[in-house]
């Protein structure tokens, strides 16, 4: 099981960073140690000073999708969930800064966190995060520059979907830190899809 997500699918949020907004989809994989149990904690990691939240909706594949088009993308992805992508920023920039790969700043242990699942709902999807109560980030499918059929296509160009594999697809403008005893609440719409505690 693997965690494909996609970096930079927010136009405010790519430019929040000084990122260029992207013609294609960011792609990067977290391994299946990346992602937390459900009730544990956020642990910091002891390499990193500057942890971001990056509050994410997830989908979850459900038919093996290989090379699959945008048409025929939707009967291979179930359900959706709230995600958080946690982010080593610091980690992050030293890598850019030399131009390699960022891997160890997204995909290390516990690096992820995933709500409980719903059925996609129809129309636009409203999300939003809050940390110790007050909302940190807020998003719209409307907001994504590629909507979920076109990152389930692309994705499966490069990397065969499999039943269980989630998709993260893009965090909206708002990231920053955590910290120890921070309380991280996720909504899709009014209702609370994720709650994790930061150690
Ligand atoms: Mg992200």
């Amino acid at each position: 099981m693997k965690l494909v997500c996609v970096g930079r699918n927010y136009a405010e949020h790519a430019r929040e960073l000084g990122n260029e907004v992207p013609e294609e989809p960011v792609l990067f994989i977290k391994p299946e140690t990346a992602l937390l149990e459900e009730g544990e904690s956020f642990v910091i990691p002891a390499f990193t000073q500057d942890v971001h939240h990056e509050i994410e909706l997830v989908l979850r594949i459900s038919r093996e999708a290989t090379g699959v088009s945008s048409e025929a993308a939707r009967g291979h992805y179930d359900a959706l969930a709230l995600g958080l992508d946690f982010t080593a920023r610091d980690v992050q920039a030293r890598c850019k800064a030399k131009g390699l790969p960022w891997e160890i700043a997204k995909a290390f242990d516990g690096s992820a966190a995933v709500g409980r699942f719903v059925p996609i709902p129809e129309g636009e999807i409203e999300f939003s995060l809050t940390k110790n109560g007050d909302r940190v980030q807020h998003g719209t499918t409307s907001q994504m520059l590629h909507g979920f059929d076109a990152l389930v296509s692309f994705a499966s160009r490069y990397f065969t979907l499999k039943p269980g594999d989630l998709l993260f697809t893009g965090t909206p403008a708002g990231v920053g830190p955590v910290a120890s005893g921070d309380e991280l609440v996720g909504y899709l719409g009014s209702d609370e899809g994720l709650r994790l505690s930061v150690r």
